[in-house]
Order: C-alpha cells, then structure tokens, then sequence
C-alpha cells in the first residue's frame, strides 16, 4: 500500500513558479510520461507545472543514486515500460530524490533548471508500449443505465455483482490526448431497416473511464492474490473509450464489443503514479444491503478500507461553432470516481485468477463511470436516453451523438482534505469526417 511521506506536504512548494498552484501538475504530483521536441529522440519524463524534467538527462547528470538512478535510467528510452517493470521501490526512490530537486531551496537547483524543458514545446506520446488493453464495466449506474435501455426491469444482469465484467480491447488503436478522431465507417442495421448498410457511422460516443496502467506483471499461470494486486499497478490516467452506438447495437450479440470500439481510444498521455494519490485513496463504498458477499478471492479488507479514490470526473464538449464564438465547452458531466461496484484491486485479481499473464505496461479500463443522477452520466447514450432527448449548448445547437468538429475533453482532479490536489491534464480528441467510401 502507497503511504504518505514528505512528497506529499501541502506546504511543499517548489521552485519552478508554474508549478505552485497548478491545477494538474504542483510538486506533489510528479507524474511519469514520455515527451519529444523537434528532432529530439522520445524519452521519459516528469510534469512539474508547465515544464516538464527530462528524466534521460536526469540519469546522465550525476544527481541521482541508487534506486532512483536505476529508475531513471528505465525510464530514459522512448517508453516507460522498462520503469514499469521494476514496480514501486525504485518508483518511489525516483518521486522522492525528484521531489527534493524541485522543491524550492534546493541546493541542485543552477543544473536541475538545464534538465527542463517547456510542455508547449513538447509532443507527449504514449507513455507505454501497450501489450495488451482489457476494458472492464465497474461503473455500476453506467451499467444499470444502460441495462435499462434494453431491459427495463432487470437493467443488471445476474453476474454483475459477482463478476468484474471485461472484454479483451484493442491495444493498437490507443492513442494520446489530441489523436483525431476519424469518425469510422460500419455496418449498420436500424432495427426497422430491412437491411444493413456500410457508411460513416451516426451514433458516435465517448464514454468516461479511468485507465490503469500495470507495473510489475505475472507469470503465465500465476494469479495475483487480491492483497497484492495494487503492486502491480504503476499509477493511472483518464481513458476515453470511443463508442459507435449504432454498430454496437447491430453486432454485440453474441461475442461483445468489437468495431464498435476498436476505432480508437484515448488517454492523457500522464500517469499519475499510485505513490502520488496516497493521500487520495478512500473506503470502497458498502455494497448496497442484499447484494451478495464477492467471493474470498476478491475479498481483502484493506482494500474495502482504502481502495476507492476520492477523485472528481468532469466531461466537456465544444462544438467547432462554439470555439468560433469564443465560447466555453459545455459541461456534460460531473461526478466522483467512487460509482465504481469494484476495486482497482479486485479488476487486477480477477483478470489474473485464471492464471493470465499480464505485463508491464498493460492497459485496463474501468469501463464508464457514471453516477446515479441527471448530470453524471458518462456518455452521451445515457445523457440523451439512446438519443430520444437532445443536450441544447450555447449556440442553440444540439446534440444527441457527437458531429465532426466537436471537441471532448475529459478531466479529474483529486481532492482530499489537507492535502493539495491533483490531476490528470488534457484527455481531449476532436471529431473528423468519415474517410470517403471507395
Ligand atoms: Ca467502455
């Protein structure tokens, strides 16, 4: 379990002036990430205001030992997966000897300040060579939401609160915040069509998710007991899981998701490590009375004790008409994190119960978070009831489903009391024109 130290002080300033007060990125974040500049090799590095530390020249500078320069040195190359892979120890060695760089006194300030580099130079990448990408579906009023569009009195299915409910994703097709998004072609049939059609696909959706990115994996055979789950998770980020409704309503049946939600996903391109949202982890929420005891396997006390995260989730929209009236993005949705019927834990155990092997780097979805009122819903299928009721923005426009040129942005920001809050950056993408049919 990640526990508070002096990285985490609210009274921890630092000396890069951005830093201080930064809505996403104060000192007591430090999130891990991979950047570019123009004709500059990837490499890792970490967000501290609007700079970012280069952590290749970090590891070449002669200021870190030990565990810490180990850490580096994993995270010189064009993807973190090498970082990953050590797990916490060296991590944590790596925030803590960063920290004291950057906070204000530091000695090594005069050459810590040449290992800068401004983020509106950079180009952020994927901070991982993702492996393999598993969605899951915890967010339980998303499921409930969407249950009752197809079933209005039995909206869950017998399993859910059993069963972590997951489908095995597309790792190909995740990209980082800003990527486009090209509205794809499919095949589509509306129920009272007499047959399918191929063409740019209408009912296009974002869906609201945190993504987990895996440290340390397992071997092949080998679970991972449900008390050390969360040492094989490196940290999190935001995760858009683009949706064409109207494909997923014609081929889910009977093997799940698959173009409808292959064509792209999104993440902000920072993890924000398991070390920096410490101060954030809060208790799971009770289990609703007369649901049913999860089994031992998935049951650890401490992390119904600390195992949810007291995180606030927010869903903006910007059609092109607005950004031309200068206007700002239209809030969709606001609502905590802790809608989610399971752990972060509890995903990583069942994914590896039956012995599958995940790896450094690996990507999991929590699947959409929604709360159960009107103005939490983390998708537009459930903001708009499958499209019967349209959201009207500033311009007078409307929408049920996205149009090309619109602009989603999702953000989070960790709140607790004492400690300074925290957040993830952009996790945006805008909406192009279907590719022309041939
Ligand atoms: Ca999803």
């Amino acid at each position: 379990m990640a526990t508070i130290d002096e990285t985490h002080d609210a009274a921890l300033r630092s000396w890069v002036a951005s830093a201080n007060g930064h809505v996403d990125f104060p000192i007591q974040n430090l999130p891990l990430g991979v950047f570019s500049r123009a004709g500059e090799a990837a490499r890792g590095g970490i967000a501290i205001g609007e700079m970012i530390l280069d952590l290749a020249a970090l590891a070449a500078s002669g200021l870190l030992a030990g565990d810490a320069l180990e850490a580096a040195r994993a995270a010189s190359g064009e993807t973190l997966n090498p970082l990953l892979a050590l797990g916490a120890g060296p991590r944590r060695a790596l925030r803590r000897r960063v920290s004291a760089l950057l906070a204000e006194g530091a000695a090594e300030r005069p050459q810590v300040e040449l290992l800068l580099a401004a983020m509106a130079d950079a180009t952020l990448h994927l901070p991982a060579r993702i492996a393999d990408y598993t969605d899951f579906y915890v967010g339980i009023h998303h499921a409930t939401n969407i249950g009752k569009l197809f079933r209005p009195d039995n909206p869950l299915l017998p399993n859910y609160k059993h069963v972590p409910i997951g489908y095995h994703g597309r790792a190909s097709t995740v990209r980082a915040s800003g990527a486009p998004v090209i509205r794809p072609n499919g095949q589509t049939k509306a129920p009272d069509a007499q047959a399918p059609s191929f063409g740019p696909i209408a009912r296009l959706d974002y869906e609201l998710e945190l993504g987990v990115w895996m440290a340390q994996g397992n071997r092949l055979g080998q679970p991972i007991p449900i008390g050390e789950a969360l040492d094989h998770v490196a940290g999190l980020s935001l995760l858009n899981d683009w949706s064409a409704r109207d494909v997923q309503a014609w081929e889910y049946q009977p093997l799940g998701p698959f173009l409808a939600k292959n064509f792209l996903t999104t993440v902000s391109p920072w993890i924000v490590t398991m070390e920096a949202l410490a101060p954030f982890r809060i208790a799971q929420p009770p289990r609703p009375e007369g649901d049913p005891q999860p089994l031992p396997y998935l049951w650890n006390e401490a992390d119904q004790r600390e195992g949810a995260l007291s995180l606030d989730l927010e869903v903006g929209l910007s059609t092109a008409q607005m950004r031309k009236e200068g206007l700002a993005a239209r809030r969709l949705s606001q609502g905590p994190a802790s809608n989610m019927y399971w752990t972060i834990a509890q995903m990583v155990t069942h994914h590896a119960s039956n012995g599958c092997e995940m790896n450094p780097g690996d990507l999991l979805g929590t699947g959409t978070i929604s709360g159960p009122e009107d103005g939490s819903q983390g998708s537009l299928m459930e903001i708009t009831r499958a499209g019967r009721e349209a959201v009207t923005l500033p311009t007078g426009e409307t929408r049920t489903f996205l149009q090309d040129g619109d602009e989603l942005m999702l953000s989070g920001r960790f709140v607790a009391a004492g400690a300074v809050s925290i957040g993830f950056g952009p996790c945006t993408g805008v909406v192009q024109a279907a590719p022309a049919l041939a």
